[in-house]
């Protein structure tokens, strides 16, 4: 399975290896996979759910990523972000 990253953010799109250029993403870089649809209270599900059960978590040196699979429809969701300068430093 190979999904879209999307800015965390402002949804747009991305393709590999780009990054996005809007306020938040110049504080601190986030990525969602483009099956996320945005809410009022975060991301959900495309299928509509927002019920999700966190089936990885990775630690890199500069980023983070945690997946998430929907308890309905059973899509896999993934989130990244970047760590702030200060954990950076702590990952060294
Ligand atoms: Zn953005
Ligand atoms: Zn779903």
């Amino acid at each position: 399975m190979n999904n879209q990253w999307k800015c965390y953010y402002c949804e747009t799109e991305l393709e590999d290896g780009k990054e996005c250029t809007c306020e938040k993403s110049k504080e601190r870089k986030g990525y969602v996979t483009s099956n996320a649809v945005k809410s009022e209270k975060g991301y959900k599900c495309s299928c509509g759910n927002d019920r999700f059960r966190q089936t990885g978590h990775m630690d890199f040196s500069t980023c983070y990523s945690t997946t998430y699979k929907c308890s309905e429809c059973g899509s896999c969701i993934s989130v990244q972000f970047d760590r702030s300068e200060e954990s950076m430093a702590y990952w060294g």
